[in-house]
């Protein structure tokens, strides 16, 4: 074993890189890196296999799907530890994310033979019009390390169920539940060449290809706004089909009317879910004056049971951080929030007592008094931070709530439907829980405005993202 502080000490054999716990700093494996030949042959192998798959009907890619998802539940349990090893997420977390993974293979499963058309009444008499639908080709998707199986699945089983075939490259810190996935594939029988997994340490040869290949014909992203705005440049010169799922600063608002308490219980679960590291996760808690006092202390006495430690233990509630980066930037945000006036509740440091020394790990945190001049306010914090706002009429928590350019997730606590109607309105987000904190599934519209991205993945938009749509005119 090899801690990753001693990173450059690794005898890395030819042509691997290391993945680490970053619960621990242990290295865990060694998993192949790609380079620009294999990432050739991947394509080459996806478009030699793109007629055949393409032809095939939609049962066949139905009933592979449904294999899919029935050999993903008989392994969940391997699924959740490799996980949980690599991202570093409680176990009960990284089940409960396998399950949310091997959904998308059910679901499209079904809807792949639902690909309907249509028939258009036409001008002329002696003129007909039907639409139908076809797959789009080959796609090239990139996902990122903090839901390691579902931000694939979430990709694959629609294009899969469209009659696309797929190169995927999984982000370098969790390449292990990626190779999981795809083994689950070829084991159920999907024909060669429909699915192909490329593992790197190198992204920029990937985000070349996908972006100029003409065999190519869409990118599918997930991952940070600047990443994907660089990708989506690139792809627009060649006129790919794009779908973009980035990042987002999701505000978080509870009206006088909620029970403070309620709210706080929903804050406390969404907001360090997965340590933080969620793009759907709070980054901006609105409460009402009057019950800010009551929400606050129920937060940061709920905050304060969270358990840090190794996803692997039993009673470990929260785990690290991802890597060094992200620990400086939630500490970063930390101290300038404090210097600039907000209050620390609970939480506000490093833990680095014995057995979390080695790991990524912060307090649980929260931080009151937050205004808009801190950079917590703006910047995605993927951490354990939870900032509150105090605000006092509707009018300004629904501007201060719009008052960013993303535009992905965003919460309401109210009993009052017309509030709820109101914010479910008014809010310039592509996801609105309202008393919910967990407003996705697999059957349900995924996905942001503005600097969120582009496109919907889930339900039946996220097949139609894998679809081309054609018009057939007949005169006759
Ligand atoms: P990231 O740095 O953008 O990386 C995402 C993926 O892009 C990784 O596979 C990464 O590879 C790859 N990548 C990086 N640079 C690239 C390049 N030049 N060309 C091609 N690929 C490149 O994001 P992250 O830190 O992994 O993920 C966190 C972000 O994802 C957050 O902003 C979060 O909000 C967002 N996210 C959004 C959703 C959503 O549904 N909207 C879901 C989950 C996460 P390497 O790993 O090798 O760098």
């Amino acid at each position: 074993m090899t801690s990753r502080g001693e990173r450059t000490e690794v005898s890395v054999i030819e042509s691997s890189f290391t993945v680490f716990n970053p619960a621990t700093g242990q290295a865990i494996a060694e998993v192949p890196d790609h380079g620009q030949a294999d990432i050739e042959r991947a394509i080459a192998a996806s478009d030699e296999a793109y007629g055949a798959w393409s032809g095939a009907t939609a049962y066949r890619r139905a009933g592979l799907l449904r294999d899919a998802y029935a050999l993903m539940m008989e392994r969940k349990e391997v699924l959740a530890k490799v996980m949980t090893e690599e991202q570093g997420k409680p176990l009960k977390a990284a089940r409960n994310e396998v399950q949310y993974a091997a959904d998308f293979f059910l679901w499209y499963a079904e809807e792949a033979r639902r690909v309907y058309g249509a028939t258009i009444p036409a001008p002329r008499a002696d003129q007909r019009f039907i639409v139908s639908h076809q797959p789009i080709g080959v796609v090239g998707a990139i996902t990122p390390w903090n839901y390691p199986s579902s931000m694939i699945t979430r990709k694959v089983a629609p294009a899969l169920a469209a009659g696309c075939t797929i190169v995927l490259k999984p982000a370098e810190q969790t390449p292990l539940s990626a190779i999981e996935v795809f083994k689950i594939l070829d084991d159920v029988g999907f024909p060669d060449g429909v699915a192909n997994l490329v593992t790197t340490s190198d992204p920029g040869p990937v985000g070349r290809a996908f972006t100029t290949d003409p065999r190519i014909r869409k990118l599918t992203f997930t991952g940070s706004t600047e990443v994907g705005r660089m990708l989506g440049e690139a792809a627009g010169r060649s006129l790919k089909r794009v779908s973009m799922e980035l990042g987002g600063h999701a505000p978080f608002v509870v009206f006088p009317d909620a029970d403070p308490v309620h709210a706080a219980k929903g804050a406390s679960l969404v907001k360090f879910l997965n340590t933080g590291q969620a793009c759907i996760s709070p980054n901006r808690i609105y409460v009402h004056r009057s019950i800010v006092d009551e929400f606050t202390s129920v937060l940061a006495d709920r905050v304060g049971k969270l358990v840090a430690g190794n996803g692997l233990e039993e009673g470990v509630s929260i785990g690290p951080l991802v890597d060094a980066p992200a620990l400086e930037k939630v500490e970063r945000q930390v101290v300038d929030a404090v210097n600039k006036g907000a209050e620390l509740v609970t939480g506000g440091s490093r833990l680095t007592e014995e057995g979390l020394n080695d790991g990524y790990f912060y307090a649980p945190t929260v931080l009151s008094e937050v205004d808009t001049g801190m950079a917590i306010y703006r910047e995605e914090t993927f951490g354990p931070i939870a900032p509150i706002i105090p605000f006092d009429d509707e009018a300004s928590v629904l501007e201060l709530a719009n008052d960013t350019s993303y535009g992905l997730a965003a919460y309401v606590y109210t009993n009052d439907l017309s509030t709820a109607m109101r914010m479910f309105e008014g809010l310039r987000f592509g996801i609105i829980g309202i008393n919910d904190i967990n407003p996705t599934a697999a059957a349900a519209p995924f996905g942001g405005m503005g600097d969120s991205g582009l496109g919907r993945e889930g339900g039946r938009e996220g097949l139609a993202e894998y679809l081309e749509t054609k018009l057939g005119g007949f005169s006759i």
